[in-house]
């Protein structure tokens, strides 16, 4: 004998019971779906569906990207006035100061960490529900650029005459 009526059974049914006394956001809006009823959001319309999900969300990656993108970009804001005087000394025709290559690669470098960091802040809620494998390739390029900056100082250090 069944305790519940057939229509429970329905993917549609079973989401609706699910939202019916419970605070669930939208995973694209965040907008709250309690006692929403159909499998759209009321809000933006998206389509929704009742799924199994992992319980723990891997942090890791994302506080990897987090930490690589946010060194040089707050490093760039710190550094903003110096650069401005770097750079406007450089097109001065008068001056002849020699600027190093790798002070223009690390001012370089944090001007395109600053728009990446506030997106990986941004869009925080969605790069974390990603697959975790992905996360870990979006990890690879700014880890790269420390792992070449590391490598290049100590070269530079060694061979310092
Ligand atoms: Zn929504």
């Amino acid at each position: 004998m069944d305790r519940y009526p057939d229509n429970i059974h329905s993917d549609q049914a079973m989401l609706s019971a699910f939202l019916a006394d419970r605070d669930a956001a939208c995973p694209v809006c965040r907008y709250n779906l309690r006692a929403v009823q159909g499998d759209r959001c009321p809000e933006c319309g998206t389509h929704l569906q009742l799924q199994v999900g992992q319980a723990v969300v891997r942090y890791g990656a994302y506080l990897w990207l987090f930490a690589l993108l946010a060194a040089p970009a707050l490093g760039f804001i710190m550094g903003l006035p110096w650069t401005i005087r770097m750079v406007l000394d450089a097109l001065d025709p008068n001056m002849t100061v020699n600027i190093p290559l790798y002070l223009w690669i690390i001012r370089g470098a944090g001007l395109v960490a600053l728009p990446l960091f506030i997106i990986t802040w941004l869009f925080r809620l969605q790069l974390v529900r990603m697959r975790n494998d992905i996360q870990w390739v979006l990890v690879i390029a700014p880890a790269l650029y420390h792992l070449a900056l590391l490598v290049w100082f100590t070269v530079e250090a060694i061979n310092r005459p």
